[in-house]
């Protein structure tokens, strides 16, 4: 090793692109100012045009399946059974389940309108499916009879065999040698084709994933190394010969932004052998380009290898890395990739994309509430980047080899376009890409033109790997917007086909029909601003927050105190209700406002008061926003006066208005959200308020409380009291003042509330009580791994598990169970547990001793009892720190109660998921449930069957969004109404009907003068 050049990360991080959020038509505008005036479209249109014809007139053997997709498009049932199928069969190993599965997805399809005229992958497919359903059960019954098992059965295998048919279009070989073989088949016919290979697969999700893949990676550049293709590189240089693509995240679990010092010290020296192996055999190896929150990292690793290949392999020019057209900060990528070069005086070779990734951004951006999408919206803005990029990369040519990568005639046409303006030659100064199954009719024709060299991506991977792949094919080739959609529909004319993008992203704006994550829920109520951590100048105000949090002292009440606090917001209480609505409502808003302003000052508050990560403090003040902002619209619109139906001569008015003193007791995991979410919402409605905040937490709530009175809730309508449940809550409780009280915490301490509050004379009065839950996620066989080991492990170990929601109990199928369970043991090995002020940080602390001295004796009992399936290590013993662990038990039955940290019990089960789902129910609670299947009407089936508040299909039980995942739960978990959802406020409100006889003075005034 060249100990000289170190492999090291910039220090500290440095941001080196434009901020990912700026508005879009920013962006575009610098795309248009690079690629100057004077484009010249219709040439581009002379070109490509004879090639779209000529394809049409011609098609490739791969318009069969594209003839497939138009037929099926994913828009349409029968498409989405394709692509859901492809997506899930080949992996489920239990018959019943495949046929369970396949009778789900073709049972609601309907495939028989297949018409004769389409290639015979298309037919044969078709009526392979057509036919198929008759011998399926019915979709949504789960015991079929003999005979239809029987055939069922050669449904699967024959169904099964259509997808791998599907699979092997887009895969080059399941294994190198295979794929180098066929690639090899390939060039007989075209002798200048060249390849670069990449090794199939998820992301890894352990050392083990990550140590496979390096081997694989490791494995395929020896073979093309060895091969005649490797030999010519050795002479002629890497742009010749054929290569190998590799993704960063298939080499080591943790590749994310946060996780600087282990990408540096793991990740780094695994890639470099690969690096090393590329260059020593002059090969090309490129980087693919993957989510965009990794953008700024991967040009980290990219030039801390750069600057180890320019000490080591200075005259190596096969390095390169892909570049994403539809991110905004596509061509400042290209610039600084270019600076690179420059700087260590070296040649690279860039692929340019448009990306793979686009329906995943836009939805990450929107989740996360950010302040703009990092992607175009407009597919012709992507185009317009496109060309830019192309043209920033050919002016590079110096110093970069271009590789572009598209499908689409126009662009290709245009690139061939720029290449001639700037005097480029093809294969010499640049080189085409396409995908392995796809463009081979619009590439026969341009090579015939002579637009020089070409290279295939070229998939390799067995069945089970490629799926994934194969789906995201599925959908480029499905989507509307893509060119291969349109090429192979023949009503699309060959203007629209080849229209100019720099036409139609005149003015630049963000697509219709696509708001900013802002506008998600309308006008009527704002979202909730984000940050997005892995973003530098986002993260860095909260990381300064952190540093200066100050925890304020909070006065603890006394019996005194609480009955002087009772008396005033009695007293408080006419004043506020007598407020018009909207008044009330306006408060909460303003509130919402200072509190998204002072996003970072709460973060540290709640980093150092609860002890919660960065990550999870930003989506608690966010749901404590839109808890301002959702009661605030739901009080205007639901608790508005109605006038009711009725017979004339009346006039019946409903309306509601406070109670009077309502208690709010809230617990210390959500110190700021279900503080807030309480007492805004008996606010609003009209009441006072007396509340009490967890003993652990009362400096959050003691901010949030001025917040509240600065937005303009008066000092005798909300008054803090801190102290001991015993003597504050239940002094509180027991008063005869109190109209309502509101707690979330645990079962046992609502079932006293409710005790004490049946036991007081006077009125009866409301309780609403959110509590725990022994939360269960059942996986069946269809559903994929890696997704539920990411699911498993945040939904149980974040926020060291002390979330009601939080998961305690995995069911996984005895099928899958093995190797699901040596996954999810790797990924917990992987999690980082310590200081939550570290952004590396994934589980802190507990909330305190006495919580972790409950839970280390319940864990202890658990070692005796159960079998280990995995603990995360720590580095040394951390205070108050339970590191995550997964036990397996015998059954369901076994567990009886809810351990309020980040220990997860297994269970394996076989049989029907109906029994399974019966014995959570059993156990009482019904908080929330996940599901893990592919099985849409199982998915369905089952939730219907559970006895849970919130139900989750194929994703996380945390993080309930307000207004969208209503919260709450039903038996031992809570008495409802869901918090933010559109039911919870009434159950704060006193109710008046008002019938006034409009004829009592003498007559029907109205009735008469209508003149009926
Ligand atoms: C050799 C090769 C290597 C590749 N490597 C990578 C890689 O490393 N990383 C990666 O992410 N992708 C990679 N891809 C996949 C690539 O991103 C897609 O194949 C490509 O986007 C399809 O573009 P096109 O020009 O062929 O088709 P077109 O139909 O012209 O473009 C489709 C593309 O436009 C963009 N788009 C669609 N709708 C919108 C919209 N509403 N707003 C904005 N943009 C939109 C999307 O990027 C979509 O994929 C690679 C492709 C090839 C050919």
């Amino acid at each position: 090793m060249n100990t000289l050049s170190p492999l090291a990360l910039p220090r500290p991080p440095h941001a080196r692109l434009p901020f990912p959020y700026r508005p879009e038509a920013q962006a575009l505008a610098g795309c248009r100012e690079r690629l100057g005036r004077g484009f010249d479209w219709s040439a581009v249109v002379a070109r490509a045009r004879p090639w779209v014809q000529a394809v049409r007139e011609h098609p490739a053997p791969f318009w069969a399946m594209e003839s497939l997709l138009k037929e099926y498009p994913i828009s349409s049932a029968e498409g989405l059974a394709l692509m859901r199928l492809a997506e899930a069969l080949l992996r489920v190993p239990d018959v019943e389940t495949a046929i369970a599965l396949t009778a789900d997805q073709l049972g609601r399809a309907d495939f028989d309108a297949a018409d004769g005229s389409q290639g015979l992958l298309a037919r044969l497919s078709a009526t392979a499916i057509a036919m198929s359903k008759s011998f399926l059960p019915e979709a949504g019954t789960s015991e079929p009879g003999l005979m239809q098992r029987l055939g069922a059965r050669t449904v699967v295998a024959a169904t099964l065999r259509a997808i791998q048919l599907l699979g092997r279009q887009f895969v080059l070989g399941r294994t190198i040698d295979e794929a180098m073989d066929e690639a090899d088949g390939q060039r007989r016919a075209q002798p200048r084709l060249r390849f670069s290979y990449d090794m199939l697969g998820e992301g890894a999700r352990t050392e083990h994933d990550a140590e496979r893949y390096l081997a694989a990676y490791a494995g395929a550049i020896r073979a093309i190394a060895a091969s005649a293709s490797g030999r010519s590189a050795l002479q002629d240089g890497p742009t010749g010969a054929d290569g190998i693509s590799i993704k960063l995240s298939a080499l080591f679990s943790r590749y994310e932004e946060l996780q600087r010092e282990r990408v540096e010290a793991e990740l780094l020296p695994r890639v470099w052998q690969l690096v090393a192996l590329a260059a020593e055999a002059n090969l090309n190896l490129t980087i693919d380009a993957e989510e965009v929150d990794r953008l700024e990292l991967s040009l980290d690793v990219f030039e801390a290898l750069a600057r180890r290949i320019a000490a080591q392999y200075p005259r190596w020019a096969g390095f390169g890395l892909a570049v994403q057209a539809y991110q905004t900060r596509a061509l400042g990528v290209v610039d600084e990739v270019a600076r690179i070069a420059r700087t260590l005086n070296l040649r690279f070779m860039v692929r340019l994309v448009k990306g793979a990734y686009w329906d995943g951004e836009v939805k990450r951006a929107q989740e996360l509430g950010l302040v703009g999408y990092p992607v175009y919206t407009r597919k012709a803005h992507t185009d317009v980047s496109y060309l830019a990029c192309a043209k920033a990369l050919l002016e590079a040519r110096d110093v970069l080899y271009p590789q572009f990568a598209t499908h689409n005639a126009g662009t290709i046409g245009a690139i061939d376009q720029l290449a001639r303006g700037l005097g480029a030659l093809p294969d010499t100064h640049f080189e085409m890409q396409r995908l392995h199954g796809m463009g081979d009719g619009v590439y026969r024709e341009v090579l015939k033109d002579g637009i020089g060299a070409l290279r295939v991506y070229a998939p390799v991977g067995e069945h089970r790997d490629l799926l994934a792949y194969l789906v995201r094919r599925l959908l480029e080739n499905g989507a509307n917007s893509s060119f291969v959609h349109q090429l192979a529909d023949p009503r699309v004319l060959p203007e629209e086909l080849l229209a100019s993008p720099l036409a139609l992203a005149h003015a630049g704006e963000q697509a219709e029909g696509l708001t900013l994550p802002a506008q998600l829920y309308g006008v009527a109520r704002r979202n909730s601003v984000g940050v997005d951590i892995s973003c530098l100048a986002q993260r860095a105000p909260l990381e300064a927050a952190v540093a200066l949090a100050q925890v304020p002292a909070v006065p603890l009440a006394d019996a005194a105190a609480v009955d002087a606090a009772m008396a005033r917001l009695q007293t408080g209480f006419e004043g506020w209700n007598a407020r018009p609505l909207a008044e009330r409502a306006a408060v909460l808003e303003r509130a919402a406002d200072a509190l998204e302003a002072r996003l970072p000052e709460f973060c540290g508050l709640l980093v150092t008061e609860a002890r919660k990560t960065l990550g999870d403090c930003v989506a608690e003040v966010r749901e404590a926003v839109d808890f301002c902002r959702y009661y605030a619209q739901q009080a205007r619109t639901r608790l508005a006066e109605q006038e009711l139906p009725g017979p004339t001569g009346e006039r019946n008015t409903l309306r509601l208005h406070g109670r009077g003193v309502f208690v709010c007791i809230s617990p210390w995991n959500f110190p700021l959200a279900i503080f807030a979410g309480q007492v805004v919402a008996a606010l609003v409605a009209g009441n006072s308020v007396a509340a009490k905040p967890a003993e652990q937490t009362p400096g959050v709530a003691l901010r949030m409380v001025e917040l509240l009175h600065q937005a303009g809730v008066p000092a005798d309508a909300l008054v803090l009291l801190h102290g001991p449940g015993e003597t504050v809550g239940a002094a509180l409780v027991a008063d005869a003042r109190t109209a309502g009280v509101c707690f979330t915490g645990s079962t046992a301490v609502a079932r006293h509330i409710n005790r004490a509050l049946a036991a007081k004379d006077g009125p009866i009065v409301p309780l609403i009580a959110e509590t725990g839950g022994l939360n269960a996620m059942l996986v069946d066989s269809t559903a994929l791994p890696e997704q539920v080991v990411d699911a498993v492990v945040q939904s149980a170990f974040r926020s060291a598990g002390q979330r009601c929601s939080a998961l305690r109990l995995l069911c996984v199928h005895e099928s899958i169970a093995d190797g699901l369970l040596e996954m999810l043991a790797g990924a917990m090995r992987e999690l980082r547990v310590g200081d939550p002020a570290r952004l590396d940080t994934d589980v802190g602390p507990l909330i305190d001793a006495e919580a972790h001295a409950g839970i280390a004796a319940q864990v202890q009992r658990l070692r005796g009892e159960a079998r280990l399936i995995a603990e995360t290590p720590a580095p040394q013993a951390l205070p108050d720190t339970q590191t995550p662990v997964a036990f397996e038990l015998q059954h369901i039955g076994q567990l009886s109660s809810e351990i309020f940290g980040p220990v997860l019990h297994v269970v394996r089960w076989g049989g029907v998921p109906e029994d399974v789902v019966r014995q959570v129910n059993a156990l009482g609670y019904g908080l929330t449930f996940g599901l893990q299947t592919r099985i849409d009407s199982r998915a369905e089936r089952l939730a219907q069957q559970a006895r849970i508040g919130n139900v989750y299909v194929n994703r996380n039980t945390i993080g309930a969004v307000v207004g969208v995942q209503p919260f709450g739960g039903e038996g031992l978990s809570g008495t409802g109404p869901k918090a933010g959802g559109p039911h919870y406020l009434y159950r704060f409100c006193a109710e008046q009907t008002l019938t006034v006889n409009t004829a009592a003075a003498g007559g029907n005034a109205a009735l008469l003068a209508g003149g009926h």
